[in-house]
């Protein structure tokens, strides 16, 4: 089952450089693993690798004993192997969809068996197009479509810094609320809304910046 779910899949900086430099290393098909955590209910990918593998313009073949012992060396360096949810590859120059032939047996047959209960599944190209789904095998089997997300970190420097140019550039229209709890800020509006600055009966009224300043430093004074 595929429908639009409006899900993101989030991947760091470092982790989507990475994969644009894989993707683009090669003239051909190429595909590889990744680390993906969960964090306050973002999906993120963490890191992306790739595995020993033969690629042709139609097909990357891993290579069943060299992955066996890449993934040895793996556990051994500190991975740890239940945050490896992600299986990726590139079509080169192709489309992004999952070959019937190739790509949806590899999911069902190869992902599927290593008791993970769910896996990130992309596709890319050198176009920087990027299919993601993300792969449930329990408690049923289906696919959800999601999109690719590229954190973008912002440092409190930078926040800081735009609130400052904020403050000296644009002023923020502060809107009052009334007795008759209506917000009168200057513009113009319809004779029917209640508006103490009116002495119009129909049509519009113009509250003007002057007008209302004058209005509030009656009602001060009040
Ligand atoms: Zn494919």
């Amino acid at each position: 089952m595929n429908n639009d779910s409006g899900i993101k899949v989030k991947i760091t900086p470092e982790a989507y450089a990475r994969l644009i430099c894989y993707i683009e290393a090669v003239e051909s098909e190429i595909s590889g693993l990744g680390e993906v955590e969960l964090k306050d209910g973002n999906i993120i990918i963490t890191s992306v690798t790739t595995l020993p593998q033969m690629c042709s313009a139609a097909s990357t073949d891993i290579k069943d004993d060299e992955f066996a012992k890449w993934l040895e060396d793996y556990v051994k360096a500190g991975g740890d192997p239940s945050k490896l949810r992600l299986w990726w590859h590139s079509h080169y120059e192709m489309g992004t969809f999952l070959s019937a032939g190739t790509d949806v047996p590899t999911i069902t047959d190869i992902l599927g068996t290593t008791g993970a209960d769910w896996f990130i599944v992309i596709v890319g190209n050198v176009k920087h197009e990027f299919l993601v789904n993300v792969e449930i095998f329990s408690p049923v089997r289906f696919t959800i479509k999601a999109q690719l997300e590229l954190m973008v970190p912002i440092s409190e420097e930078l926040r800081a810094e735009v609130a400052e140019e904020v403050a000296k550039n644009v002023e923020e229209e502060k809107s009052m609320l009334t007795k008759f709890g209506v917000d009168f800020p200057y513009g113009i509006y319809p004779r029917s809304t209640p508006s103490p600055l009116s002495d119009t009966p129909t049509g519009f009224v113009k509250v003007s910046k002057k007008r209302r300043k004058k209005w509030m430093q009656s009602r001060t004074q009040d």
